[in-house]
C-alpha cells in the first residue's frame, strides 16, 4: 500500500525557480544583483544570536513601522513569507472550492499553482497582443462564483503596467463580494506617473466604501531580500484579519523581521539602486529595440522578450555565453536588469542571437 495523497495534484505543474548555474550570471529570478547592505547584514547577524526564541507572530514592530510609512492603522496590515506565502493567503481566505480566482495570463507563474493547491477554481484571462493586462477581459471573467481577481502591476513576466484611470474603471465593475488583489512585487521600479501607487489607490478607494481593494508588496525584490522571505498586504481589515487567521503561526521567522526592519531603515540608499536599475532597463531596452527585438515597455526590474518558438534557442544561446534568462517555452524569455557589466553580457549575447 502507497500513502493516499490528493489525485489532483498529478495535474500540478512544478513552479520553475530561475536556474543558478556556478560561474554564469543569473539574470532568471528578478532579484537585485548587488548584495545585501553591511547595515542589513550586521542587523541579521545580530539578531541570529536570539534564535533559540521563537520570532514575534505577530511582527508588532514591523507591522507598527510598515503602518507609520503607509499611512495606514495596523489593522490595515498582515505579514506573510514573502507575497507568494500572501497570495496563498488571500485565496485560502476568500475561497473554497465553489469559488474561483480570476488571474491574467501569462502572469506570475504561483497564481494557478497556489489557486490549484487551495483547491478553488481558476480562470486565466489572456493578455492582449501588446502583452499588457486586459482588464475590460477580466472585468467580463467575473462571475457570481468569482471569489477574487489578480491584478499583477507591473505584470510578472511582461513588465507592462496599467494606469490609474483603467484600473479605477476596472474596480468600479467589480461587484463588491470580489477581492481585487494588485500584486505590486515591482513597484519600487515603476517610474510613470500615470502607473498607481497601489497603497494610495487603494486607501481611496476605502474611502468611497470600496472594501474590495487589497495590495501585496514585497521585500523580496527592490529590498535585496529574496532570500529571507518577508512581504506584506495592505487591505481592508476584516481582510487583514482574515489573512492573519490563516497564516501559519512562526512562520515569517525573526531573522526576516529584522532584515524588513533594517532595509526600512536604510530604503533611501535601496531606492538609489532601484533608481540605478531602472536607467539600466531603460539603456537595455533601447538597445534590444536597436538589434531588432520587440520588446513591450517595463516598469519593472527585468524586460520581455515575446520570442515565441524561438525561446529555447535563444536562452540555451545565452546559456552557452553564460548568462542565465527566464525562459518560457515557446512564449518568451524574461530578463532581469542587473548590474552593468551583467547586462552588457546579456546584450552581447542577444546581439549574437542569428535569427
Ligand atoms: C516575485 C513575485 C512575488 C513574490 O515574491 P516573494 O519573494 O514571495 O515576496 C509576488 N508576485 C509577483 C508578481 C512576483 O513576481
Amino acid at each position: 500500500m502507497t500513502v493516499r495523497t490528493r489525485a489532483d495534484l498529478q495535474a500540478l505543474p512544478a513552479y520553475v525557480p530561475g536556474r543558478s548555474i556556478t560561474g554564469a550570471i543569473k539574470l532568471a529570478s528578478n532579484e537585485v544583483s548587488a548584495g545585501p547592505l553591511p547595515s542589513v547584514v550586521r542587523a541579521v547577524a545580530e539578531a541570529a544570536t536570539t534564535m533559540n526564541r521563537y520570532p514575534d507572530t505577530g511582527a508588532t514592530e514591523l507591522v507598527a513601522r510598515l503602518a507609520e510609512k503607509l499611512g495606514v492603522p495596523a489593522e490595515h496590515l498582515a505579514i506573510g513569507c514573502g507575497s507568494v506565502t500572501l497570495c496563498q493567503q488571500i485565496i485560502q481566505a476568500t475561497c473554497t472550492e465553489a469559488e474561483q480566482v480570476v488571474f491574467p495570463w501569462r502572469s506570475f507563474e504561483a497564481y494557478p499553482i497556489i489557486t490549484q493547491v487551495v483547491g478553488a477554481g481558476q480562470v486565466r484571462v489572456p493578455i492582449t497582443a501588446g502583452h499588457a493586462l486586459d482588464l475590460d477581459a477580466m472585468a467580463a471573467a467575473i462571475t457570481p462564483r468569482t471569489g477574487v481577481v489578480f491584478v499583477c502591476n507591473p505584470n510578472n513576466p511582461t513588465g507592462t503596467a496599467v494606469r490609474t484611470d483603467e484600473l479605477e474603471r476596472f474596480i468600479d465593475c467589480v461587484p463588491s463580494h470580489v477581492l481585487v488583489v494588485v500584486d505590486e512585487a515591482y513597484k519600487e521600479f515603476v517610474d510613470d506617473p500615470h502607473v498607481p501607487d497601489g497603497v494610495e489607490l487603494a486607501k481611496a478607494q476605502w474611502a468611497r466604501g470600496r472594501d474590495n481593494v487589497a495590495v501585496l508588496r514585497t521585500f523580496s525584490k527592490a529590498y535585496g531580500l529574496a532570500g529571507l522571505r518577508v512581504g506584506y498586504a495592505v487591505a481592508p481589515p476584516p481582510v487583514a484579519e482574515a489573512l492573519r487567521k490563516v497564516y501559519v503561526p512562526f512562520s515569517v521567522n525573526a531573522l526576516a523581521q529584522v532584515a524588513a526592519l533594517a532595509s526600512l531603515d536604510a530604503e533611501d540608499e535601496l531606492m538609489t539602486r532601484c533608481r540605478a536599475i531602472v536607467a539600466e532597463r531603460t539603456r537595455v531596452r533601447g538597445e534590444l529595440l536597436t538589434a531588432g527585438f520587440d520588446v513591450p515597455e517595463s516598469q519593472a526590474n527585468f524586460v520581455w522578450l515575446p520570442l515565441g518558438e524561438l525561446t529555447d534557442a535563444f536562452t540555451e544561446h545565452c546559456l552557452a555565453q553564460k548568462v542565465v534568462v527566464r525562459a518560457f517555452s515557446g512564449d518568451g524569455v524574461r530578463v532581469t536588469v542587473g548590474e552593468p557589466a551583467e547586462n552588457d553580457a546579456f546584450l552581447a549575447a542577444a546581439k549574437s542571437f542569428a535569427r
